[in-house]
């Protein structure tokens, strides 16, 4: 399969319950949200659904063509979070505020800082998402489009 059409996007966004699988940002608040290819073309990564995933446009804007990262703290190497094999709260969680996005691992670590999951611009809609009760998501609530 080398193209995503209309009933893959459509399944991969339904999976995802319209939320970011990395950031969990909810498409009707961010506008822009792509299919993400989690192994990417360019190393071989196949269009099948268990290779793409529902991301924000900035999530997969900074994860580009990166699989893994350096994590700070170990300085080792561990591979980017994978929405189709591993589970995001098994690596990731909110803190109490629910504006900052706390790793529990270092996959999360790792995704955390090379998809810049806390910007300053995501802080900060987060922080008006939280006001207005749209955040930390739940899965479910927003209808996907
Ligand atoms: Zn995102």
């Amino acid at each position: 399969m080398a193209q995503i059409d209309d009933a893959l996007r459509k399944l991969v966004t339904e999976r995802a319950a319209g939320l970011c699988e990395y950031c969990q940002a909810a498409q009707l608040i961010v506008v822009y949200m792509e299919i993400d290819h989690i192994i990417p073309r360019s190393q071989g990564g196949s269009s099948e659904p268990d290779n793409l995933c529902f991301s924000c446009r900035g999530c997969n804007g900074y994860k580009q063509d990166y699989v893994s990262g350096i994590d700070a703290q170990t300085n080792t190497e561990h591979p980017l979070f994978n929405p189709r094999t591993q589970a995001w709260n098994d690596h990731f969680e909110w803190a109490d505020d629910g504006i900052l996005l706390k790793a529990k691992t270092a996959v999360g670590r790792v995704t955390i800082e090379r998809l810049r999951m806390n910007r300053d611009d995501v802080l900060s809609a987060r922080n008006l998402w939280v006001q207005a009760g749209w955040h930390p998501p739940i899965r479910g609530r927003f209808p996907t489009r």
